[in-house]
């Protein structure tokens, strides 16, 4: 399938689509349909409208920064953009301007992308169906009574309702391959500290990664190449020259499927991974072949999860008192008064429930029983992936457990929501490298994921977009 990111790259530097006219082909379908999709929470408009005459005046004195100067790229709320507000959806960060841009901002400044508006998500990326953000549901463009995944539900269902080619999510335990399983597109989260966090509003420190969202996989191949690389400003962020993505033959591939993770599987989601499967097997892996493989340690995956993921939010979280950032509480008596009443008028209920799952599981006398035990079924969760990786060149499963379920369906019970995380939090626990993909599907979109070793993008990008060839999405009807 050929390149949107190329074709359009193409129209403008050739002068047949100006910056400024692509970029209000985008406005008008956002003032079109997103009072029905609630993808944004803002657009940004007139700074994005500077920045498009920018890139015009570019274009036209032959001074593009690269050939994809005037594309506009829409950014989750929890990617600061300097100069613009960023809130992460909560109403604690509600009239925050951030002072900079995240590094993966800069980078795409630097190649002429126009950075548009703040793409809903739930609070604090804390959610798999953008039903926790402060401010609206975000709802799924192939049925509006429907959620688009989470937390970067806003980022997919932009890319799906076809309103721009390219938008940033984070992934923490599956948020931009689930929202993109959800929305029929293709997500990545990269291996963790390929692209730099600096910018990215913690969650949990230690699995949070940002990564693109696109329609095909060669689009994302394209902006994961420009977002990632080293950065002193993020010391979590790896040295370019230990980024060593494999050589192999794509005919020869051994691919694992952990078959007991099928069990839990929605018939439509097994239909659709299956027959992606023995097309994989008939036209692409003809050398190859497909086994079972066992991740002894995945089982553990949610609950380990859940503990790590808490407790880094609720050191990361205390930095919101009302003082330094973000709305403060009116009427406080004192100091003590102030953090109270902010945290507790501008915090959401689920962030309210993950600081404290995370406090107690880092509170003396409980830390080695929680804490500690989570961090070493971790490092066997990532032992699994290794001793897997030694026999075999990529992981096949599903991406979410079923197809996109109803708004309100999982809200009144936390942990079955948690629940349809169980497929993607291995890889963040592991770091390496996953995408989602979609596989066929006849209403209701299904996500195919893909995991690999780390630095394997490359690898995982060519199966996927093989796939993807082979079973183009169907759009949703929209209007
Ligand atoms: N749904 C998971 C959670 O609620 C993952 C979120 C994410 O990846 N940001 O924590």
């Amino acid at each position: 399938m050929e390149s949107e990111l190329k074709s359009l790259a193409k129209k403008l530097q050739n002068k047949e689509i100006s910056p400024v006219e692509l970029l209000q082909k985008s406005l008008n379908k956002i003032d079109l349909l997103d009072s029905k999709i609630n993808a944004f929470i803002n657009v940004d408009r007139e700074q994005a409208l500077e920045a498009a005459r920018d890139s015009e005046k570019r274009i036209q004195t032959g001074k593009s920064l690269s050939e994809y100067d005037g594309i506009p790229v829409g950014i989750k709320d929890n990617i600061v953009v300097s100069g613009r507000a960023s809130c992460c959806a909560s109403k604690i960060l509600e009239g925050f301007v951030s002072p900079y841009s995240a590094t993966v901002i800069e980078k795409l400044v630097a190649k002429g992308f126009i950075p548009m508006g703040r793409l809903n998500m739930d609070e604090f990326a804390m959610g798999s169906s953008t039903e926790n953000s402060a401010f609206k549901t975000t709802r799924n463009p192939y049925d509006l009574q429907r959620a688009p995944g989470g937390s970067s539900g806003g980022s997919a269902a932009a890319i799906a309702a076809d309103y721009l080619p390219v938008t940033l999510g984070s992934d923490t335990g599956g948020s931009i391959r689930q929202p993109a399983a959800f929305t029929g597109i293709a997500g990545m989260k990269p291996t963790y500290g390929t692209v730099s966090r600096y910018g990215l509003i913690a969650f949990a420190s230690s699995l949070d990664q940002i990564g693109p969202f696109t329609r095909l996989a060669s689009d994302n191949e394209i902006i994961y190449n420009i977002i990632r690389g080293s950065d002193p400003k993020d010391s979590t962020c790896l040295p370019d020259a230990s980024y060593k993505p494999p050589a192999y033959d794509i005919k020869s591939l051994k691919i694992g499927v952990p078959e007991e993770f099928m069990e839990n599987v929605s018939p439509e989601v097994k239909k659709s991974f299956y027959e992606t499967l023995d097309f994989l097997k008939r036209e692409v892996i003809t050398n190859g072949e497909i086994v079972n493989v066992e991740l002894p340690h995945q089982k553990y995956g949610i609950a380990v999860y859940y503990l790590i993921a808490t407790s880094e939010a609720s050191a990361n979280l205390a930095r919101f008192d009302g003082v330094r950032y973000g709305r403060r509480a009116q009427n406080a008596k004192d100091l003590n008064d102030i953090y109270e009443m902010s945290r507790t008028r501008g915090f959401g209920s689920e962030v309210k429930r993950r600081i404290l799952l995370g406090t107690y599981a880092l509170s003396s006398g409980y830390y080695d029983a929680f804490y500690g035990k989570a961090q070493k079924t971790r490092a066997l969760i990532q032992q699994d992936y290794l001793k897997a990786f030694e026999k075999l060149d990529l992981i096949m499963m599903p991406t979410a457990p079923s197809v996109p379920f109803k708004i309100g369906e999982k809200t009144t019970n936390p942990v079955e929501m948690y629940l349809s995380d169980v497929l993607t939090v291995g890889a963040s626990l592991a770091g390496i490298p996953a995408i989602s993909v979609p596989g066929p599907f006849e209403n209701l979109p299904v996500g195919i994921q893909l995991q690999g070793n780390y630095f394997s993008e490359n690898l995982l990008y060519d199966v996927s977009q093989k796939i993807q060839n082979a079973f183009p999405a169907k759009r949703p009807a929209l209007q």
